[in-house]
């Protein structure tokens, strides 16, 4: 907090003290033409060293970084200017210099203000609940564990889960997603979402720094820091440039011994900033994409992402909803309904499988005990077992069963396939060694799977492959009808990143990008060139390990952000052509003595806007 209040000091600052000299400038500017005899030199002079100050300061800051910039080619070209006793050019070419650097002032803050717009949406009182009473706090006094009464209308001051009450939250801050989601006990909430209706008691269970909210706005501006491959090069590039320019000067210097040609070329040269335009693409590119719930963690993933040429996805949770549906359960030689309910309710108690979350909810439905169990041992992508007293419990897929020992006959595998041809996942219970029964489970296939297929395919991408773990007749089901023709099947965690190792070393798929949910996929999505997690609102886990976390599950969103990714790279190549442009129709205009001095510093402040007019353009045009 106390860094943040310093930085915009520094920034109001720093804004009044240049606004403060534009006046300045202006005013003995204007008079000298009107009034020559009250205006003396004397006075040109002293505020010109005044105004040389900030060139300094960032001709220092440059070299410190070991980087050449161009407020040492305006450092240089002003010294110049004093020594030919040029006070009047001088004066201008400060003006136009503090015109400029209130821009760059102004244009840094609008990003910075669209990194953290989030946080204006943070309540400042809450309401808690204390030994019966209800107490206002400040926001910044509430601690994990506090209860936290949230009204109707009222935005969702800290993360924390529901304890009771019932609401509509609009999540559309943090995801891009306005449709209002019911939350329930036992739900998480995040701030600064909006409770659109019904109220609520939540827990907070993370405060301040450790937010939702402050993580994505710490990985935002973070993102731009990490810089993208092009703007290493461009600030290599600016470095060269300006060097070569001064040493140019130096010699045209010596060579013709005139001042005021020297000084319009290394005024002409200055302008432009590609070195400020191109990071700050970047950083808005960052931002946008955060506004609609796609975060993006380092500036180099959008270059990447606009060059995937192979993509990769799980199947449960990612391209199905993830919220499997028991719509049949059959028992095997007379075994009672009840006891495969109870055996399997024990064996998934512990598991995070979509499939485990499906069966303790129906279980619950049916007032279904959890008995207690020993040696619950999870094969991710398999099945579990477990201990009930003498008897040994297995729940999974069929070859995971078979893997154990057990057997299984020919006319239950005819009621596997029958099951599996519907599109149905099973989950066989084995009881010592018998099979006892299965459960048929149906996990709706996204709608936006079958568009980020169609689009994504349209845009280029060559290869789409599905990895599943499920038996391969559900597989081709389910990859069929999101338009998918390549897939693996009956595959461990283990297996699925050595596929991406395979396909990422076939040489042929370059740029591998993997979606997952982050169940049994967090490895898989780590190897992979681009990796894409979903829903990853809460999941902190999710968001640091992939490099694109989409906040709610909108498949669609992937396309719009391969599209940002592109227009990036559009925006930096436009701006590497402007550059060219205005510098050689500059220094044409300086050689044919067209540009004196003034006229180099008014090109100069005029051509700076160009480019980061354009550097904020980016990302304003795309749908998601
Ligand atoms: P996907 O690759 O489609 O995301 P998984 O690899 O997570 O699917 O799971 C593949 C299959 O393994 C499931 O369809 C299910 O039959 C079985 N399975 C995985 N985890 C469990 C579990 N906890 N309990 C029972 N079966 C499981
Ligand atoms: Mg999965």
């Amino acid at each position: 907090m106390i860094s943040k209040i310093r930085k915009s000091d520094y920034f109001l600052w720093n804004i009044a003290f240049n606004i403060a000299l534009v006046a300045a400038l202006a005013i003995i500017l204007l008079l000298k033409l009107a009034l020559p005899q009250i205006i003396t030199t004397s006075a040109l002079k002293v505020i010109s060293m005044i105004a040389i100050v900030p060139v300094i300061w960032g001709t220092v800051k440059g070299i410190k970084d070991r980087e050449a910039n161009t407020d040492l080619l305006a450092a240089v070209a002003l010294i110049f200017s004093f020594a030919a006793g040029e006070w009047q050019s001088a004066a201008f070419i400060n003006l136009m210099l503090s015109s400029a650097r209130i821009f760059d002032l102004w244009t840094q803050k609008r990003a910075d203000d669209l990194i953290e717009s989030l946080m204006k949406y943070r309540p400042e009182t809450v309401k808690v609940q204390e030994k019966g009473n209800v107490i206002t706090k400040n926001i910044d006094d509430i601690k994990i564990g506090d209860l936290i009464i949230i009204d109707s209308g009222v935005r969702i001051p800290v993360d924390g889960v529901v304890t009771s009450g019932q609401a509509s939250i609009d999540e559309s801050t943090l995801t891009g997603e306005s449709v209002p989601i019911t939350k329930n006990t036992g739900d998480m909430v995040f701030s600064p979402t909006l409770n659109t209706s019904g109220s609520l008691l939540i827990k907070a269970t993370k405060v301040a720094g450790e937010s939702t909210l402050a993580k994505i706005i710490a990985m935002v501006s973070e993102a731009s820091v990490k810089k993208a491959r092009i703007v290493k090069i461009a600030t290599k590039f600016t470095g060269w440039y300006v060097l070569a320019t001064l040493l140019g000067a130096i010699a045209i210097y010596l060579f013709t011994g005139n001042v005021l040609f020297v000084l319009s070329i290394l005024l002409v040269v200055c302008a432009d900033d590609i070195a400020v335009s191109i990071p700050l693409t970047f950083t808005v590119a960052v931002a946008r994409a955060s506004e609609h719930g796609i975060l993006i963690k380092s500036a180099d993933v959008l270059e990447k992402v606009s060059k995937i040429e192979t993509f990769i996805s799980d199947k449960t949770g990612t391209l199905t909803f993830g919220k499997p549906k028991i719509v049949e359960i059959n028992t095997f030689d007379g075994y009672s309904k009840n006891d495969f309910l109870k055996y399997l309710v024990a064996t998934e108690a512990k598991s995070n499988h979509p499939i485990a979350k499906t069966v303790i909810e129906y279980a619950k439905n049916q007032n279904i005990k959890i008995v207690s169990s020993v040696k619950p041992k999870e094969s991710p992508g398999e099945g579990v077992g477990i201990e009930i007293g003498s008897k040994k419990i297995l729940a999974g897929k069929a070859e995971f069963l078979e893997k154990n020992g057990i057997i299984i006959t020919s006319i239950h595998q005819k009621e596997i396939i029958e099951f599996s041809e519907k599109g149905l996942s099973l989950i066989l219970l084995a009881v010592n060694k018998n099979l006892v029964g299965l459960a048929a489970f149906e996990d709706k296939i996204r709608p936006s799977a079958f568009d980020l297929v169609r689009k994504t395919k349209e845009m280029g991408v060559k290869n789409w492959i599905m990895l599943t773990g499920d038996n391969p007749i559900v597989a081709k089901r389910v990859s069929e009808q999101v338009g998918i023709t390549e897939f693996e099947t009956s595959l461990t965690p283990k297996e699925k990143l050595d596929f991406i190792e395979k396909t990422k070393s076939k040489g042929k798929n370059k740029n591998v990008a993997m979606i997952g949910d982050g169940v049994n996929d967090a490895a898989a999505l780590a190897i992979s060139d681009v990796s894409i997690a979903m829903g990853a609102i809460g999941s902190d886990a999710a968001i640091n390990a992939a490099d694109i976390s989409l906040m709610d599950d909108n498949l669609s969103k992937i396309p719009g952000a391969m599209q940002l990714g592109i227009e990036t790279g559009n925006i930096v190549n436009q701006i590497f052509i402007i550059w060219a442009i205005t510098n050689i129709t500059g220094l044409i205009l300086v050689f044919t003595g067209v540009l004196t001095p003034t006229g180099a510093a008014t090109y100069n402040f005029l051509t700076d806007f160009l480019p980061i007019f354009n550097a904020l353009r980016v990302g304003t045009k795309i749908k998601y």
